[in-house]
């Protein structure tokens, strides 16, 4: 860990503080996100050039920015809140919520934006994320029913019966009027610069995923890369922008400057060697391929995106389902891609036979 990181921690771990190598203070504050999985938001405090030693009066009202606002659901917003009135109290910040001029969204999922509409009804703050993300913040409806829509095709080439497929959709897909629709001010671009902080577009588990360097010694990550678990990743098929190699093509932006930084996630615990946790994640979506491949060379049939998922998860409720559907399915996609695999029955497809997609090894 480089000398100029500084992390302090309360009893619960509510709340979290970092510095960066700028002397600006960054503050993570654990939400219940998506119960059972605790989440994080992220507070920035001064400006690049702050010293640690002359933090009390150091920042301009309205300059501090939260990255992340958890779902606002199942007292979420609450925490936030205690959160944030704990870096005044016990961090001894001179700090109101209301000083908060910006929300910046990693990605438009409901445990990273969900609670927008009431944080800057109450704080005043302007909401920006990526313009490919914006549409659902704006328009949840809209996206929700697009967005189930394409899910539910994809689940049919997949070959999910349609009684199957509406649990899944009922459990896990969009739900009309959970969204609180907000107003998106600023729709960022990769490379673009604010306040010091670099805005990275790596789009692979939502289209519009962004990272933030804060200073140089931090990323924020959202959920692009996390401490233990492999982010999701989904077909395009679902939602443009997605899928493998986007996601690949993304990690490996983070890759070259990811040296000596601190990553930040949206969930887990943070990541001190960055390139380390890389590696581990491009070996094993690696291995993951190979494995897919293994299935297919060793059926005698071609296999549908269900009946793989099957052969490599054990667990096939609740919500490894849709882990396991659309973690095959992503890279069903790519090794379909990239030539490894074939569709076995594209003459059934073709004449409207069939809508489940087969595969085999070429
Ligand atoms: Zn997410
Ligand atoms: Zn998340």
């Amino acid at each position: 860990m480089s000398s100029s990181t500084e992390i302090e921690y309360d009893p619960y771990q509510h709340v979290v503080r970092f510095e960066t190598d700028a002397g600006r203070r960054i503050y993570r504050i654990r939400c219940d996100t998506l119960r059972p999985l605790p989440g994080y938001s992220y507070l920035i405090l001064g400006k690049p050039d702050d010293s640690s030693n002359n933090r009390e009066h150091d920042f301009d009202k309205h300059s501090a920015i939260l990255a992340d606002c958890g779902t606002g659901e199942n007292g979420c917003d609450r925490e936030l809140l205690s959160g944030l009135e704990l870096v005044r109290t016990m961090y001894k910040e001179d700090f109101q919520p209301t000083d908060i001029g910006r929300l910046v969204v990693t990605h438009a999922h409901i445990d990273h934006g969900g609670g927008g509409k009431q944080f800057l009804e109450l704080t005043g703050a302007e909401a920006w994320c990526h313009k490919y993300d914006a549409g659902v913040f704006e328009r949840y409806d809209e996206r929700a029913a697009v967005g189930n829509r394409r899910f539910d095709e994809f689940l049919q080439h997949a070959g999910v019966e349609l009684e199957r497929r509406r649990e899944i959709i009922e459990a896990f897909g969009f739900i009309r009027g959970r969204g609180k629709p907000y107003s998106i001010s600023r729709r960022l671009k990769d490379g673009e610069q604010f306040d010091g902080i670099t805005v990275c577009h790596t789009p692979g588990h939502s289209p519009g995923h962004i990272c933030l360097f804060v200073d140089s010694s931090h990323i924020i990550l959202g959920d692009h890369i996390l401490a233990r678990t492999i982010t999701q990743i989904w077909p395009e098929q679902i939602a443009p922008h997605t899928g493998y190699i986007h996601y690949r093509d993304s990690l490996g932006k983070i890759e070259k400057i990811a040296e000596g930084k601190i990553g930040l996630p949206g969930h887990e615990q943070i990541i001190l060697d960055l390139p380390m946790r890389i590696d581990i994640i491009r070996k094993s979506h690696q291995r993951r391929m190979e494995r897919i491949l293994d299935v297919l060379q060793n059926s005698r049939e071609p296999m549908s995106i269900a009946q793989i998922a099957r052969k490599m998860y054990l667990s096939q409720s609740g919500v490894w389902t849709l882990l396991a559907l659309t973690d095959v399915g992503a890279r069903i996609e790519y090794l379909e891609q990239i030539g490894l695999i074939s569709i076995a029955n594209f003459d059934e497809l073709e004449l409207g036979k069939s809508d489940v997609f087969l595969y085999t090894n070429v």
